[in-house]
């Protein structure tokens, strides 16, 4: 067993990332805490709390954050489990968390995540989720998956991206789907009254040298380009979806049609 590598980004914020040595994908996982619940986005590559032990790490990160907050929260303490997209790497493990007390896991379909978000206009409408004292603004996000979904948190100002916006590989599987969601991305960040101040996503696939990035399956990456990345980077991420060729390298990013 590997345990969790986690960063509390604040005191109400972790970033989790599953170990290479656990998966070589290495996916990014965050948990989020509000008054009257918790949000988890991902459950990251492996179904076997052996090999990563998802549900541990949740409930040690809840009992240390539930401490530092005693006797304001109903208890049990309410945990809902979503996801940035429905791609194996960010799913796996949802069974460890199924039977998890307070737990409701959001279903991974397109349908599923309408549903339960409350969108009327997907993916065009942006919908609020509040977590106690702590919205998020949730944008529809496909083209890289079609249930994928962008969760911007106006207590942080982070913009959380899945793997359509991230230091790696932007695998473009349905082209006009991944334009319009990034024009939405763009223009939320452009009017949104809370600044925008980070976008955050889901794997790092680019070394610190611009432009190159790690072979796939590698479990070894040193010097990691940093996970997080500048609002602008939108605006790079539109204007090489405009450029020809299959691979389109920026030196933070490339994008990859594979629809
Ligand atoms: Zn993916």
């Amino acid at each position: 067993m590997t345990d969790a590598e986690f960063t509390w980004l604040d005191p109400d914020t972790v970033q989790i990332r599953q170990p290479k040595t656990s998966h070589w994908e290495a996916p990014f996982l965050f948990l989020l805490f509000g008054r009257d619940r918790s949000l988890l986005l991902d459950t990251g590559a492996t179904t076997d709390e052996a090999v990563f032990p998802l549900r541990r790490t949740i409930d040690e990160l809840t009992q240390d954050w539930l401490r530092r907050h005693p006797a304001r929260f109903v208890r049990p303490y309410p945990l809902v489990v979503a996801h940035t997209h429905a791609h194996r790497d960010h799913i796996a493990g949802d069974a460890l968390l199924a039977d998890r007390p307070a737990t409701t896991v959001v279903g991974t379909t397109a349908a599923e995540v309408i549903g339960f978000f409350g969108f009327r206009s997907w993916p065009a409408e942006i919908v609020g989720f509040d977590l106690g004292d702590r919205m998020l603004d949730l944008i529809g996000a496909p083209g890289h998956e079609p249930s994928a979904v962008a969760f911007f948190d106006r207590a942080t100002g982070i913009l959380f991206t899945g793997d359509t916006i991230c230091p790696g590989n932007l695998y473009v599987r349905d082209r006009p789907d991944f334009v319009r969601t990034i024009e939405r991305l763009i223009a939320f960040r452009d009017g949104s009254a809370v600044p925008v101040r980070t976008l955050l996503g889901a794997h790092v696939e680019m070394s610190n040298e611009p432009g190159v990035d790690y072979p796939s399956g590698t479990v070894d990456q040193p010097d990691e380009a940093p996970l997080a990345m500048p609002p602008s980077i939108l605006d790079e991420v539109r204007a090489a979806l405009d450029e020809p060729g299959d691979r389109v390298v920026r030196d933070r990013f490339i994008v990859v049609h594979d629809g």
